[in-house]
């Protein structure tokens, strides 16, 4: 039996891996995500039979999990998946937590599980209350601005201070709780501290860097009760959302010390100074100019998202295909709310995976673009970011719409983006704003083609 039980964790491992690999395209990423969740399940059907035990309490609760993940997965908006994110990252920390604790055996655990016990209960724990920070911050439940006192870093010196040495303690006596205790209280505590000072913009860097942490943490535990594939499923998970913090850190131009310890954005006031005016456009006059455009850039944003205007973007993108012009999208890594949010959108709407241009591939083209149309965006366009030393995104690298020809800005209003910062492309001689909902918007524009 014992053999049965570890050959499936290495069958679940390799689906684990396998599964890893496709997410990598969004071809093949749907197949990856079910690949790895065949995984999971021959995972924690091998670890159930492995052990003696009553199931009736585990079928309540994978009862009561399923109901509440398939509502989740239903019924939350695909905007507000990070938030759904940072709160799955919470409960892997908390699982982890109580798993480590629940491991705690005085009178049989040697001092390696000891370590491993703390490990899993302090990242654990500071998972658990961080992700809830975070989630909070994102979905506006608390002020996603940046919270710091005078004297913060040396607080959470003290606690990280006051963490090392009650585990100290509690492994030179476990027989005595009260260290432990003591341990659970400061990493709940500390979680809190260490994300309250980060804004709400870095809160992506933030969510990844916390998915990497509830993967330690998993690891922790698996070798607190001693089970392979937990240690393996949470090291891949560990790497993964550290490699993903490092990505958007480089995205954004950033380290990750700064993102952390630097509370981006808090006071710093915006201090960019406009010049020129707005230049509306209608559609019909849109029109006249893309029917003429012979190389096209499209830059999608949040607000494609939220006017769920890919389909009609697509449309949009084949009609001027079918015209004789060059059609491409630009793709900046952190548009939209989550890593991939236009990825996702452009793909479920059938737009071929080569036609998206990472920034990088897009930026040095886009002065022989004619015509740039950002639908949606606006910080990942935002030529302050550039151009303005007092702009708080001033050095996050952005997708240069000004440099081209033209420019036609989708959004319904002037209201500013995420950042809640000036944009100075709206008022550049060569920008044209087309307010309106993207979705209808770019509807017309389908509609005057035809
Ligand atoms: P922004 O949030 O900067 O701007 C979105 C724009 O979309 C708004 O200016 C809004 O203007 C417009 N908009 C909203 N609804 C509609 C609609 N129905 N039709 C047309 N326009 C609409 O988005 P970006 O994608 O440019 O930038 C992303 C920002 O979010 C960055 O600051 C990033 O750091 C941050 N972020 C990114 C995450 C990620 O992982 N990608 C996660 C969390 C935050 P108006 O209201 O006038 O229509």
């Amino acid at each position: 039996m014992e053999n049965a039980i570890q050959f499936a964790y290495v069958v679940s491992a390799a689906l684990f891996i396998f599964g890893l690999k496709q997410l990598g395209s969004p071809d093949t990423a749907r197949r990856g995500n079910m690949i790895s969740s065949i995984g999971m399940l021959v995972a924690v059907v091998a670890a159930l039979l492995s052990q003696g035990i009553d199931y009736t309490w585990i079928l309540i609760g994978v009862a009561i999990g399923g109901v509440v993940g398939a509502l989740a997965a239903r019924l939350v908006e695909m905007t507000s998946m990070p938030e759904m994110v940072a709160l799955f990252n919470g409960s892997g920390g908390i699982a982890s937590l109580l798993v480590g604790a629940a491991a705690l055996d005085p009178e049989n655990n040697g001092t390696f599980t000891l370590v491993t016990i703390v490990l899993s209960i302090l990242i654990g724990g500071l998972t658990f209350t961080g992700s809830l920070v975070a989630y909070g911050k994102l979905s506006e439940k608390i002020s996603s601005a940046p919270l710091m006192f005078v004297g913060q870093q040396v607080v959470n010196g003290a606690i990280v201070v006051g963490i090392l040495g009650s585990a100290v303690m509690f492994c030179m006596n476990p027989a005595d709780p009260t260290w432990l205790y003591v341990v659970i209280g400061l990493s709940l505590l500390f979680g809190i501290m260490a994300v309250i000072p980060i804004g709400g913009a870095d809160m992506p860097v933030v969510i990844s860097l916390l998915n990497s942490y509830s993967g330690l943490a998993a690891c922790a535990a698996g070798f607190a009760v001693n089970n392979n594939i937990l240690i393996v499923a949470g090291s891949l998970v560990g790497a993964a959302g550290i490699i993903l913090t490092q990505i958007m850190c480089k995205a954004m131009n950033r380290s990750l010390s700064n993102v952390l310890f630097s509370g981006f954005g808090s006071g710093k006031q915006d201090t960019t100074e406009v010049e020129g005016e707005i230049k509306p456009i209608s559609v019909e006059d849109a029109y006249y100019v893309l029917e003429a455009a012979s190389s096209v850039a499209i830059i999608p944003g949040y607000g494609m998202a939220v006017a769920q205007a890919q389909h009609v973007v697509k449309e949009l993108t084949e009609i001027m295909e079918a015209n004789g012009a060059e059609v491409n999208f630009g793709i900046h890594p952190v548009a939209g709310r989550m890593p991939g949010h236009m990825n996702v959108l452009l793909a479920e709407a059938d737009v071929p995976y080569d036609q998206l241009l990472e920034m990088d591939d897009i930026n040095p083209r886009m002065e022989s673009v004619d015509v740039a149309i950002v639908i949606g965006a606006n910080d990942v366009v935002n030529p302050a970011a550039r151009e303005s030393e007092g702009s708080p995104i001033y050095g996050m690298p952005v997708i240069n719409v000004d440099q081209a020809r033209t420019v036609f800005v989708l959004k319904r209003s002037m209201a500013s983006g995420f950042a809640g910062i000036e944009n100075p492309l709206f008022y550049k001689d060569n920008t044209r704003m087309l307010f309106g909902d993207a979705k209808e918007s770019i509807g017309g524009l389908v509609r005057e083609f035809g």
